[in-house]
């Protein structure tokens, strides 16, 4: 099944109230064209901008029924099986249309159904529906209070409105610096009566706690099977994708499922001028074929971007931005026309590729902590590569993926004293024996960003012992100036706040 090449909505900001209301404009970070829908029903308010790329059709983000409307944001990966459980007649292509006719078949049940990137808003009668998909990969933010909700896949524009008048909410992550705005968490539907604001929060994934014992030749089987159909789903159709490759197992993994699946494939690295894995990229790109293209950034270009990559996480992690930065310069300095880009994103969480050594209850405590805790940090947001226009999407947090990822035991993981076996038994065949076999080596790590980073601040007199919570309060800073007060990240300057952090360290340390 063939993706299209981009979804037909990349974000939303909306708002639903029991009066006549104006909605005030967005300011996204996502760079699109913007498109303003009315799907009021008389009286009332139910109306959105989505932000798209400009030659896609923002028609396929809305639909509506009677006094069912809904938003769609992202993409659906399962749409076949989807269309089969519809009665003859009433399947419908994509989209929000597709997930309306779920609505009306399985009621907020249908959100258990759906594999695929996506926030989604459903305004039926009185209640409104916000919508996760399993990994919470398409962040969604609300403000909700008796009479109105609003809702956006962006926190930073549910800013600037009156006077705060929240609700407590089911649990869920608040943003620093944004008291009333809530994150809705991954794999969940909340329920809000909209007259009282009162909340329910339905969940629809959970990550798998039990372990699965598999013969090694069924486990590396159905890894490859289930690793090909995530990526031919996200691969769109009639043209090359762009796999964002550094020559490690996980991209280069991804790189060869694209080329089955396209018969094509574009392929890009991130270097900078202290660091860079182009070699084994290199490796990668010739064994497929690709047409591949090298990227060198300076470290101090690419620590001026630490704004950017805020303001598109919106997280205030300061590992998670680590992690992060070097992509975003990467897909910033991509230029040309708007790509749809798949990564090899994700790989290590379920597959604990950080975890290097042997000790199998270490492993899986790994496994089962970082499964527990991904939620809020937004490692998945498009907004990273959407705000230089292009869409990315990840195919080790494809839903089926995961679902059979997470729950292998341990010493499917970790075998013949390899890290990530499954995975690289499952890729034998396709690549170099050299790629198959190499360690882990993490994207900040070989761009050099984490030490850059600790440099910068060392420059600037921060001692070593104080690293850490330096770059945690720069994080911070740049956070409560981007997403908080809004500012644009070209007006703010990463070695303003540095300066301003490790002045404030040295005078609290004096
Ligand atoms: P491994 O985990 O074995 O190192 P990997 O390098 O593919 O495999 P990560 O290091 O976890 O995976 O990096 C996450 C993803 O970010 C990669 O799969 C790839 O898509 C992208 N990426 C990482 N480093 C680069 C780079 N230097 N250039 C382009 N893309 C990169
Ligand atoms: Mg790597």
């Amino acid at each position: 099944m063939e993706a299209p090449v981009f979804p037909a909505a990349f974000g939303f900001h909306a708002t639903a109230r029991t009066e006549r209301h104006r909605a005030p404009g967005a300011a996204f970070a996502t760079l699109g064209s913007h498109t303003d829908i009315d799907l009021s029903p008389p009286g009332q308010t139910f109306a959105a901008t989505l932000v798209h790329h400009p030659q896609a059709a923002p028609e396929g983000a809305r639909a509506r029924d009677g006094d069912t409307a809904v938003l769609l944001a992202g993409e659906l990966y399962d749409r076949e099986a989807l269309r089969s459980v519809l009665p003859p007649g009433e399947e419908a292509d994509d989209g929000a249309e597709l997930l309306l006719r779920l609505l009306r078949r399985y009621g907020l049940h249908a959100f258990r159904l759906l594999n695929g990137r996506f926030a989604a808003v459903v305004r039926t009668g009185r209640r409104v529906l916000l919508a996760t998909d399993h990994a919470g990969s398409v962040p969604l933010y609300c403000r909700v209070a008796p009479g109105e909700v609003r809702a956006a896949t962006e926190a930073k524009t549910l800013t600037a409105d009156g006077p705060s008048r929240g609700l407590p909410l089911p649990e869920s992550r608040r943003l620093p610096g944004l008291p009333d705005v809530r994150q809705v968490p991954a794999g969940t539907v909340w329920e809000v009566d909209l007259e009282s604001g009162t909340t329910t929060a339905h969940p629809t994934w959970r990550p798998a706690l039990a372990r699965r014992i598999m013969p090694e030749d069924e486990a590396v089987a159905a890894v490859r099977a289930a690793l090909q159909r995530a990526v031919t789903a996200r691969v769109p159709a009639g043209s090359a994708p762009l796999v964002v490759l550094s020559g490690g197992i996980d991209s280069s993994g991804v790189a060869a499922c694209a080329h089955r699946a396209a018969g094509a494939l574009d392929t890009v690295s991130l270097g900078t001028d202290v660091s860079d894995e182009f070699p084994q990229a290199r490796v990668v790109a010739e064994h497929l074929g690709s047409r591949h293209r090298e990227i060198t950034v300076p470290t101090a270009d690419l620590l001026e971007q630490l704004p950017y990559a805020i303001w598109a996480a919106e997280s205030a992690d300061p590992e998670t931005i680590e992690y992060l930065l070097p992509l975003v310069a990467l897909y910033r300095a991509l230029g040309g026309p708007a790509r749809r880009i798949v990564t090899g994103y994700g790989a290590d969480i379920p597959l604990a590729g950080m975890h290097r050594e042997d000790r199998l209850p270490d492993l899986d405590t790994a496994v089962a902590y970082d499964m527990a805790t991904f939620d809020g940090l937004n490692e998945m947001s498009p907004v990273l590569s959407t705000l230089a226009g292009h869409w990315s999407t990840h195919p080790y947090w494809d839903r089926d993926v995961l679902d059979l990822l997470v729950p292998l035991e341990a010493g499917l993981k970790r075998r013949y004293g390899r890290d990530k076996w499954v995975l690289r038994a499952a890729l034998a065949d396709a690549l170099p024996a050299e790629t198959v076999d190499r360690p882990k080596l993490g994207v900040h790590e070989g761009s050099g960003t984490t030490s850059s980073f600790s440099l910068l601040l060392a420059g600037h007199g921060v001692a070593e012992t104080a690293v850490g919570e330096a770059k945690r309060r720069v994080v911070r800073e740049l956070f409560d100036l981007t997403v908080v007060a809004g500012r644009h990240p070209s007006e703010v300057s990463t070695a303003e706040a540095v300066a301003a952090v490790a002045a404030r360290l040295e005078r609290g340390a004096a």
